[in-house]
């Protein structure tokens, strides 16, 4: 993988450009994709983003998501694009399996592949150009980066400006993690100059929601969430009855992870959620617990240190004795 800088001589003459993330994208997989989608249309190149599945209704507003591609619906006309893609954009994903169902088209393609990304461990090889940076808080501050490098700063509209304020709230939970370094305030405070208004992306990104939703969790916080004291550690595991139950859609159960982490002492929290094809983990600590690690050793997974995610085969009951198994030999939770 070539540096991203590399690419730059080639941005002026207009080309097919498809951009893609990872499945079920978030307020920053679908933020940057849009934010580069906008930046690159004005720059004549001829864009589309495509995302492997759907996506939550709380990421709906963003200008541009009406005109997004959901590969598992629109795949004959997807796979067009793909074919006749001069560049493909990998954004906020490092390695093709996190696009499911795409992630074999993906692999086949003989187009330049561009990789923009802040996971650990990816996968350079399959990428001709690219940047990975962890230091990142998230790829929509990449994509800032990417437009200031490109000298497009001036392109900078409040379309863009949302998406990517909406990617650097999503993945640095409001600004409160550590990785909200102090460059992602500079951009805050460059975006607001450039008009954001703020406070409509937090409402579009957190007062989004149906009533089902907020009981929902309430039921679960009261029925499914066990806490081990011991090991400073919370499990909330959700049977596919409650899903039902609740008519839970896309993006209804995205935050409901960070729920724990309130208790007093909590240090590692994990989420599984029973869904058709897998028992889907969500993995978040506070500190030195390394949950990519956690996640890629137990549960198919990654992600980064204090965030990460994985999957498991078995039933939920099995998946949930496992975790409990496991989490006696992390003695950093002590
Ligand atoms: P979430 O729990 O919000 O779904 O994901 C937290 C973080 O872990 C995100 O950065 C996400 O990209 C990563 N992640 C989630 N699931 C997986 C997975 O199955 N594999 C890998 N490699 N990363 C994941
Ligand atoms: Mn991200």
């Amino acid at each position: 993988m070539k540096p991203i800088s590399a690419l730059y001589q080639f941005l002026d003459t207009p080309r097919n450009i498809v951009i893609t993330t990872h499945q079920k994208p978030d307020a920053d997989a679908m933020g940057s994709s849009l934010s580069l989608f906008h930046y690159l249309t004005k720059k004549g190149h001829r864009v589309t983003v495509i995302s492997p599945t759907n996506w939550a209704g709380w990421i709906g507003w963003m200008n541009g998501a009406d005109q997004v591609l959901n590969y598992e619906q629109q795949t004959a006309k997807a796979d067009q694009l793909l074919d006749n893609a001069d560049w493909l954009f990998c954004l906020d994903f490092n390695a093709f399996h996190r696009t499911k169902s795409m992630a074999q088209k993906l692999s086949s393609l003989s187009c330049t592949k561009i990789l923009i990304d802040h996971h650990q461990e990816p996968d350079v090889a399959a990428f001709n150009y690219g940047v990975s940076d962890t230091s990142k808080s998230s790829t929509c501050e990449m994509i800032y980066d990417f437009i200031a490098a490109t000298d497009g700063l001036e392109h900078l509209d409040t379309a863009m400006a949302e998406c990517i304020y909406a990617g650097l709230v999503g993945d640095t939970g409001s600004f409160r993690f550590s990785s909200a370094h102090a460059g992602v305030h500079s951009i805050v405070a460059d975006l607001k100059r450039r008009g954001l208004d703020h406070g409509k992306i937090h409402e579009g990104l957190y007062d989004n929601f149906l009533e089902n939703r907020l009981r929902f969790i309430g039921h679960v916080l009261l029925h499914r969430m066990e806490i081990f004291y011991e090991y400073n550690t919370a499990l909330i595991s959700i049977p596919k009855s409650d899903l039902l139950k609740f008519h839970i859609k896309t993006g209804d159960t995205e935050g409901l992870v960070n729920y724990p982490q309130s208790i007093q002492g909590i240090k590692f929290v994990a989420l599984v959620i029973d869904r058709d094809e897998e028992r889907k983990w969500s993995f978040r600590s506070k500190g030195s617990f390394d949950c990519n690690t956690f996640a890629r050793t137990y549960f198919e997974g990654g992600g980064h240190y204090n965030a990460a995610g994985g999957r498991s085969s078995e039933s939920l009951d099995a998946a949930v004795t496992r975790f409990k198994e496991v989490l006696k030999s992390q003695n950093s939770l002590l």
